[in-house]
């Protein structure tokens, strides 16, 4: 018989030729498991999914409670199902009053293009804005918008009327024109290597699309959910979106993301056409008790008092003479190094002989990617560091 290892080279489609090839057998809170028994700390969360940890016993309990009465009734928005219900109005709850209409994805992806679809629809424009190195997701739309040509000259044509303008720089803020739909903007870029907005720039950027016209989309698909130390980034920043995005920790481990905009624009897709977008399982009800008691446990746990202070521990401890500098909006850090030359061997060693799981970003490949679940304690994050550091010096 094969083993799950040999399976997955064999049979399963391959992103890339060196995956990571560690494999787990179960999960817990901050540490991962493999078939030996070698408990590995997970500092990347499954690339900001596991907020609150792995297999969170609430959310656990949500998801049986679930199984326990169904699991797919319907394509979207048909049937009355409490799940879904219940989750819009607690997601609208935590966001400005404006934005009181949720419409359910699986996937970030999904979120982005249902966006992208429906400031089209509200506008009447096709003028589609992004920033370089900004990462929006892999099917076509969302590829359209992201920032980088090495990964979409592959597979072109792709949108027509997509424009890029440089992150943080003021002056392409002239790019917006009467022309422009939508601006889609992470509010804090994530795999460019974590870039926070200089101060102002948020602001301009907001006045900017509303001089114009043009709706603006904030993409917290990475950002959201607490993962910088508030429940949404852009409480940070004083702007608000026309339109927000969200997936990844949203469903505590279970696939769901979502877009989120006042009633008024998403009233767009009931008529001319009717039916002016589709799924057959957004807003699944499983999904959707797992994000609601994902919530929850932000909320109630008091999961984003400790972002702060934790991300500074990091900080504090992370200082050696290779690191040139440390980036972060709370648990969404990146640790540069002087090149991938440097950094690659590094995380090798770190999951290999100190059990510590991290990454780099897909366009920042000379930083570290630390981005652990929000409920890791302090005594971890030392755990963690000392590992860390142990494997530069080595
Ligand atoms: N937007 C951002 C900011 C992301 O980080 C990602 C995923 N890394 C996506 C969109 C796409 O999400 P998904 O992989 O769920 O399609």
């Amino acid at each position: 018989m094969l083993t799950p290892r040999q399976l997955f080279l064999r049979h399963q489609a391959q992103t890339s030729d060196f995956p990571l090839l560690l494999e787990i057998e179960r999960a817990e809170g901050v540490y991962m498991y493999a078939p030996d028994g070698t408990r590995y700390l997970d500092l990347i969360s499954g690339i900001g999914v596991s907020n609150v940890g792995h297999r969170h016993p609430r959310v656990l309990a949500a998801i049986q409670g679930q199984l326990d009465k169904y699991l797919h009734l319907m394509v979207y928005g048909e049937v009355v199902q409490a799940p879904p219900a219940q989750l819009a109005q607690a997601l609208t709850a935590t966001l400005p009053a404006r934005l009181d209409n949720v419409f359910f994805t699986n996937s970030g992806t999904e979120a982005v293009e249902g966006a992208l679809k429906l400031a089209k629809r509200h506008t009447g424009r096709t003028g589609l804005i992004s920033c370089h190195n900004a990462y929006h997701g892999s099917t076509h739309g969302a590829l359209s918008i992201t920032g980088s040509e090495g990964f979409k000259n592959a597979f072109r044509p792709l949108l027509p009327d997509v424009r890029h303008i440089r992150h943080n720089h003021f002056d392409d803020l002239q790019l917006i024109t009467e022309h422009t739909a939508a601006v889609v903007i992470e509010t804090v870029q994530g795999e460019a290597g974590v870039r926070v907005p200089a101060p102002g720039y948020l602001p301009a950027l907001r006045q900017r699309c509303t001089e114009v016209g043009a709706l603006l989309i904030l993409d917290e698909i990475q950002c959201g959910f607490g993962r910088t130390g508030t429940f949404w980034a852009f409480e940070q920043f004083g702007i608000e979106p026309d339109i927000l995005l969200t997936a990844k920790g949203m469903g505590g481990g279970m696939p769901i993301g979502a877009f989120i905009a006042p009633q008024a624009i998403m009233a767009g897709f009931k008529t001319d056409p009717i039916l002016g977008h589709c799924t057959t399982f957004g807003g699944h009800p499983v999904s959707c008790a797992a994000s609601l008691a994902t919530l929850r446990v932000i909320q109630e746990e008091n999961l984003l008092a400790g972002v702060e202070a934790k991300a500074a521990r990091f900080r504090e401890k992370l200082v050696h003479p290779t690191i040139r500098e440390v980036r972060n909006c709370g648990l969404l850090m990146a640790v540069e190094f002087d090149s991938f030359a440097v950094l690659k061997p590094l995380i090798d060693r770190a999951l290999w002989d100190q059990h510590l799981l991290t990454d780099w970003f897909l366009f920042c490949d000379n930083s570290l990617r630390i981005a652990p679940p929000l409920t890791i304690t302090m005594e971890q994050i030392e755990e963690a560091c000392a590992g860390l550091l142990e494997a530069i010096s080595n």
